[in-house]
């Protein structure tokens, strides 16, 4: 792949070093297993959590004879995410084999894309924040099969394989060299994996291997040629993920000041210690014999089905911001925290249709999600559903009760359910905008407090005082605007 330098060195993002200013250049290879029933050519289930060795068909035993068969639904879900990449759909794809032993590799190989993949050029955005928008460069996204898992840990002098992951299929995809800090690798895997989340093409999920990055990490002199990297092998987490980059970066440069330089290598991070360690060079990368599968066919699409992929594509995250901005009137913080997951925008949409959706917004974030963190519950599970959520909405829109009584309602909800409309009505938390019993409230207050008055006339800001006043006689259910406008004129200011 030629390298090509897309991004302006940034002061902010540099790592100062003994010697001078560094800059850390960062390009992922991020594993996704592919969303489907059955395996990548074969018909056994990819359900996780079976016991070992329950999803194992003979094809992925690699038992003599035996002939793989191209799972069509996982050729789909690579398109889809192709798509969802902005990225080139190639019509003609060919499978490799990829030659190693590996005793959780029955075949003794396995079947990749290396020349012509599925998938071309694409690209991500990232919403850094103060920083703005970066364009992250896709190189190509390949489907391979997954292996199985060795286990050490079973018996004092033998090991044990299963092989219920073996065949499963995966995407790989492969970024351009344009990431240049921890943050913007972590807000690549997060934005990868929303896309796939959306598309409903990978489920994301890490804590269970569904996705893995392996993280190369080269460090040069601001905007300088790049350097020579080391590739961090299987990463399953985020925070692994900033603390093996982070410590990665600063071992090159300590050698690079040592007036050393940097082995080309596979490292593994350790996350007992933080720190990389080598596993191996260069010299010893295998050669992987590749050549084109002999049981498979090349894959061929047409136009048309692509085009009908394309069709049934789903809004995805960067549209869907783009619209909550310009059509709901959100600001662009607010519409990246909704469109961040899925079933968050769904939410928001049922709550905001029909109503002001900026104050749907509000709260959807402030409200719902604040609560729902702290009791680290998800929207899934909220206890107030999108309908409640909106009819408290409403009940503020209409003026029927104030901000600060909709708290109050949203506690009663979240706590014993119910309709807000009705449990206002019962409960008598209706506002009082009723301007004559606001006026008498405001005369009593006033007739009993003629020290204050007098102060209050001196000085408007003490208005503030019979306000709370108004509020407190009402028990807080008094039109905030009403109880306002009706003082300033019986105080004369
Ligand atoms: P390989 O398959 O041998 O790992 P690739 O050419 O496919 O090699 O590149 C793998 C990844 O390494 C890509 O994500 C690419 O962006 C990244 N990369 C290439 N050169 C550098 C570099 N100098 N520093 C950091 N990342 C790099
Ligand atoms: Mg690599």
């Amino acid at each position: 792949m030629t390298l090509v330098d897309t991004r302006t060195p940034d002061p902010k993002k540099f790592i100062s070093g003994a010697t001078g200013d560094w800059e850390m250049v960062l390009g992922l290879e991020v594993h996704a297993q592919v969303t489907s029933e059955s395996k990548l050519f074969s018909g056994s289930s990819t359900e996780f959590g079976q016991p070992p060795n329950n999803n194992v068909s003979f094809v992925d035993a690699a038992m003599p004879g035996m002939l793989p068969v191209i799972n069509e639904e996982c050729v789909r879900q690579a398109v889809r995410t192709g798509l969802g990449l902005k990225a080139q759909i190639n019509k003609h794809s060919i499978f490799d084999r990829k030659n190693y032993f590996y005793p959780d590799q029955p075949p003794g190989y396995q079947i990749s894309q290396y020349l012509d993949p599925i998938v071309g050029e694409g690209k991500v955005l990232l919403d850094m924040g103060e920083d703005g928008e970066v364009e992250i460069g896709i190189e190509r996204l390949h489907l391979e099969t997954d292996a199985g898992k060795l286990m050490h840990d079973q018996h004092p002098n033998m090991s044990f394989v299963d092989l219920n992951r073996a065949g499963v299929a995966l995407m790989e995809i492969v970024s351009k060299p344009d990431l240049r800090s921890s943050d913007e690798a972590k807000a690549y895997i997060n934005k990868l994996r929303t896309i796939m989340r959306y598309l409903g093409t990978c489920d994301g999920n890490m804590e269970q291997g569904s996705l893995r990055a392996d993280i190369n990490v080269s460090v040069r002199r601001p905007g300088g040629d790049f350097g020579t990297r080391c590739e961090i092998k299987n990463v399953n987490s985020m925070r692994f993920a900033g603390q093996a980059i982070e410590y990665e970066a600063r071992r090159q440069i300590d050698i690079l000041e040592d007036g050393g330089v940097v082995d080309q290598e596979t490292r593994l991070f350790d996350p007992k210690t933080g720190e990389t360690r080598s596993m191996r060079s260069k010299e010893d990368a295998q050669d992987y014999r590749y050549f084109p599968e002999p049981d498979l066919l090349p894959l061929e699409f047409d136009d048309a089905f692509i085009e009908g992929l394309k069709a049934g594509l789903p809004e995805l995250p960067d549209e869907k911001r783009h619209r909550f901005v310009e059509e709901l009137g959100l600001t662009p913080y607010d519409a990246s925290v909704l469109v961040a997951d899925r079933t968050s925008a769904d939410f928001y949409e049922k709550v905001a249709d029909g109503r002001d959706g900026k104050l749907a917004a509000n709260w959807v974030i402030n409200e719902l999600f604040g609560r729902l963190n702290k009791e680290g519950l998800e929207i899934s599970t909220s206890p107030v559903s999108a309908e409640q959520l909106g009819g408290i909405v409403d009940l503020i829109s209409k003026g029927d009760i104030s901000g600060k009584i909709a708290k109050d309602l949203f506690e009663i909800v979240w706590t014993e359910g119910g309709d807000p409309a009705k449990l206002v009505e019962e409960r008598g938390m209706k506002q009082v905008t009723d301007t004559g019993a606001i006026e008498k409230m405001v005369d009593e207050i006033v007739a009993a407090n003629p020290d204050q008055v007098a102060k209050a006339q001196q000085n408007p800001k003490l208005m503030g005082w019979f306000v709370g006043q108004v509020m407190k006689a009402s028990q807080g259910k008094a039109n905030p605007q009403a109880v306002n406008e009706i003082l300033k004129s019986k105080l004369g200011l």
